[in-house]
């Protein structure tokens, strides 16, 4: 392995920590550079979704990793949706026929901690506070800054882009190449609000369900934690009436709540301190024609496909590339890797898109269909 070439990872987020175990696993050299500080020492520091569900693609590639069993450890099991409507029932519509056919809740940052520990044990290099500023094609260098503001260069291997919607290694590689980017902004943002457990630590709603308040044009989710509590999630217009742009004071804010979702206001503790001091988060489709630069850049994950959140397959869907690409560096070696890199892309592409256009349609059923009583008669009747 000595002289096959380094693997050079940008960003240890969810994808690209999971890459750098099953890459280095296989006896390659890999090198991971994340622009936070080291997790494990500094604590989670958060961002997006606290809790993530995470599905059968996902876990394939986690039982690749030699990871399921801890991972599986920390996850609430959600066999189906558990519906809210308004002034009316709650519903369960399961998500298959049994429990053989669920999704699980994940903590977001119990699972990086977990695959940033698997990764080094696994040989792989991980340098924290490293921004990746640009990249040198010409030299073959990375331009990196670290914490203190300092710029160096460093020889680059072979670049893998895992740092997420806004990644560095697609800016360089489009400064080289046109690799035909759209961003396609939702015009829908989200908040997050803590629903915290009972005084004796239990859960205050059903903990095995992925619940939603379902109200047509927003709705709120919440997904359950394994130490009890709940994480809220309001999907609602930027713009408009009603929006986040309109629900600018405290009184605003708690009676929209109480008019629309009356159930869950009273679970929320401090409602309108966190949706103050929570940052509003934007969500928007990333179209690509092009993933990858010659043999000597590849973009996956979020840097390649960032889609919207409503399959809950963003992470999914990364972790199937990373599977993907390790399977076929065991495969075919990292000799040519301009037509391992393309091989990649035919693979994952359509798999890709067809996953970012299910999750905008996605939007659209669990806002506006799952409490529609015509689409439940169609569920029944599918489920027979
Ligand atoms: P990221 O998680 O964005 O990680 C990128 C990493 O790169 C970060 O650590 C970042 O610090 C680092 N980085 C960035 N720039 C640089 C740089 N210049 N130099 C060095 N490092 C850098 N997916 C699911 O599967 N299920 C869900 O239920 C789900 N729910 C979601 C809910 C919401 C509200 C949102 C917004 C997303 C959700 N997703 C879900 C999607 C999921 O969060 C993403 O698909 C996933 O995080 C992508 O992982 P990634 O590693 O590609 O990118």
């Amino acid at each position: 392995m000595r002289d096959t070439p380094v693997l050079t990872l940008i960003g240890a987020g969810l994808v690209g920590s999971l890459l750098a175990i099953l890459l280095a696993r296989q006896g390659h050299r890999v090198e991971l550079f994340e622009r936070r500080g080291d997790p494990r020492r500094l604590g989670y520091e958060g961002g997006r979704s606290i809790n993530l569900a995470l599905a059968a693609r996902g876990l394939r590639a986690l039982d690749a990793a030699g990871l399921r069993d801890e991972v599986m450890a920390e996850t609430v099991m959600m066999r189906g949706r558990m519906v809210h409507e308004l002034g009316g029932p709650t519903a369960l519509q399961r998500y298959g026929r049994d429990d053989s056919e669920v999704i699980w809740s994940v903590h977001r940052g119990r699972l990086n901690l977990t695959l940033l520990d698997a990764a080094e044990a696994a040989g792989a290099r991980l340098h924290f506070d490293t921004r990746l500023a640009g990249i040198d094609w010409d030299g073959n260098e990375l331009l990196l800054v670290d914490a203190d503001g300092s710029e160096r260069r460093h020889a680059a291997g072979l670049i893998v882009g895992c740092d997420g919607a806004g990644s560095a290694v697609r800016a360089a590689m489009a400064a080289r190449t046109h690799l035909g980017e759209r961003f396609e902004p939702l015009g829908h943002g989200y908040k997050e609000v803590a629903i915290a457990p009972t005084a004796d630590g239990g859960f205050k709603l059903e903990p095995n369900a992925l619940h939603i308040w379902p109200r047509d044009a927003y709705m709120l989710i919440a997904l359950p934690n394994i130490d009890g509590s709940f994480t809220g999630t309001l999907f609602l217009a930027s713009e408009g009436e009603p929006s986040f742009a309109s629900l600018d004071s405290a009184a605003a804010v708690a009676s929209f709540f109480a008019t629309e979702f009356p159930d869950a206001v009273g679970l929320i503790d401090d409602l309108t301190g966190d949706f103050f001091r929570h940052p509003t988060g934007l969500l928007g489709t990333l179209w690509l024609d092009r993933w990858h630069l010659e043999g000597r850049a590849l973009l996956i994950g979020d840097a390649a496909h960032a889609i919207v959140p409503f399959h809950g397959q963003g992470m999914n869907c990364g972790f199937e590339d990373a599977l993907t690409l390790a399977e076929l560096v065991a495969a075919r070696g990292l000799d040519d890797p301009a037509a391992l890199f393309a091989s990649f892309a035919a693979d994952r592409k359509p798999n890709a898109d067809a996953i970012a256009r299910m999750s905008l349609h996605n939007y659209l059923e669990m806002r506006d269909h799952v409490d529609d009583p015509d689409y439940k008669l169609k569920r029944l009747v599918a489920d027979e």
